[in-house]
């Protein structure tokens, strides 16, 4: 069978409340064999670890959102950094920048972004990142943490260097270019699926053409994002081969092979034991 990880779920939101053990068995019977949950404040990054311990496929990230900076005190960083070396974990995420919605002040973005990517570096771990309309200051403190500490290689061990994800990957073929040089990866959630319409072109699905298939993840980013033909309702893991399936259609590329590099992109970022049970 076609395995494939969600390299992105929210699965601790009340939306599951009532039925995740059912959410998870149809995502492992539509082949997803993991699910990487980030946090997006304390709080859920908490609940990403006790998820981690409950469900053998799930790993946890966590994190403080950007929507969320505001709350980022120096205990709830401190905090973070402790829950970074909890069993199960694998990432700092989602971290990053969104001045769509400006729900925290942007300096406080900035400065709770960086102290974040301070902490992946001081754990070893790789980072998801979160970047909304805040692509210039997004790429200015990556670049600035990656020259000031070039031993972070994400997992020591990856290979090639695999400092991070762009998750829901926001930009065009230069931008992706730029992210990939810096030895990270970009992924694809629902919109890639979404038709396109005359005045209303899917740029996604555009660049996702004209990258290699060795920098792409696929995610979900669950329970937002949700792929045609569902759109408007729940998003969920068992919903990745929709994704892998428009993927193939805008490379060329067959599913078996889609879901074969992208699985293998996922753990050389997130680590060997990914879609392994425990
Ligand atoms: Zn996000
Ligand atoms: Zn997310």
């Amino acid at each position: 069978m076609t395995s494939f990880i969600d390299s992105h779920a929210h699965i601790f939101f009340r939306e599951y409340e009532a039925d995740l053990h059912d959410v998870m068995a149809r995502a492992a019977g539509a082949g997803v064999r993991a699910v990487v949950c980030p946090g997006t404040d304390l709080e859920t990054s908490r609940e990403s670890v006790r998820l981690a311990g409950r469900f053998p496929s799930v790993r946890a990230a966590v994190g403080v959102h950007p929507h969320e900076a505001s709350g980022a005190s120096a205990e709830v960083l401190s905090e973070i950094e402790s829950l970074g070396g909890a069993e199960g974990v694998v990432a700092i995420g989602e971290i990053g920048l969104d001045y769509h919605y400006d729900y925290s002040p942007r300096d406080v973005q900035q400065e709770v972004f960086s102290l974040q990517l301070a902490i992946a570096v001081r754990r070893k771990l790789p980072v998801i990142i979160h970047s909304r309309e805040a692509w210039e200051d997004t790429i200015r403190i990556v670049r600035e943490t990656v020259a000031s500490n070039p031993d972070w290689l994400g997992r020591p061990d990856a290979d090639p260097p695999a400092r991070g994800v762009f998750h829901c990957f926001p930009g065009d073929g230069k931008m992706a270019e730029e992210v990939i040089a810096l030895g990270f990866y970009i992924s694809f959630p629902g919109p890639l699926t979404f038709p396109e319409k005359p005045n209303r072109p899917n740029l996604m699905a555009r660049v996702a053409g004209e990258v290699s298939l060795d920098h792409i993840l696929l995610e979900t980013d669950s329970p937002y994002l949700t792929p045609h033909p569902h759109r408007g309702g729940r998003n969920e893991p068992a919903y990745i081969p929709l994704i892998a399936s428009k993927l193939s259609e805008v490379t060329g590329k067959s599913v078996a092979e889609i879901a074969e590099t992208t699985f293998r992109n996922t753990v050389n970022l997130f680590g060997p034991d990914l879609g392994l049970p425990r």
